[in-house]
């Protein structure tokens, strides 16, 4: 059942998160996708982009995605191809303090490789800072860029977006 929160306004709280979590044994192999998919929508650029089906929509394209974390690889090549901007990409093996996590990002000015930004929430609320360790924008992305941030361990579910610092 969906949060109040996320039916009143949109904002996924932790009590929606679950279904889409990958396990510890797995967040602990590597790279691996989240996918925070809650309304049924008509789309399946997740399902149709994943080399290794990793997600699955299935006959009825109404369907929320269900994901085998054991398949996926990592490789966010879904990340830019869903148009809900609802994929990301979690590492929790970046090092002993600090996870990875990559967004889409589709506002101009890009930041740049080693630029701190201002991580937030799924509310837009400032959470800590993030430093930029990668920029993907190739044809690939079409017009939706990649960017990995670094964050604190522990914030993997939280840190869903950035703004640039002035
Ligand atoms: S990150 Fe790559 S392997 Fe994982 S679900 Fe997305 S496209 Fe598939
Ligand atoms: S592409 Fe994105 S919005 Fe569309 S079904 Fe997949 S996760 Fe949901």
């Amino acid at each position: 059942m969906l949060s109040d929160k996320l039916t009143s306004c949109g904002i996924a709280d932790h009590s929606d998160i679950p279904a889409s979590w990958p396990s510890e044994e797995r967040l602990k192999k590597g790279p691996v996708v989240v996918v925070e998919c809650f309304q049924e929508i008509p789309c399946n650029p997740c399902e149709t982009s994943c080399p290794r089906q990793a997600i699955v929509v299935g006959e009825n394209i109404n369907d929320l995605p269900k994901v085998d974390h054991a398949k996926c690889n990592g490789c966010t090549i879904c990340v830019s191809r869903c148009p809900g901007l609802a994929i990301f990409v979690i590492d929790v093996n970046y090092s002993e303090t600090e996870s990875l996590v990559t967004m889409p990002y589709e506002f101009l000015p890009l930041p740049e490789k080693g630029d701190t930004v201002s991580a937030l929430d799924r509310a837009g609320k400032e959470c800590c800072r993030a430093k930029v360790v990668k920029v993907v924008n190739t044809k690939a992305q079409g017009k939706t860029p990649l960017v990995t941030l670094t964050i604190p361990r522990g914030m993997e579910k939280s840190i869903r977006f950035f703004k640039l610092i002035p």
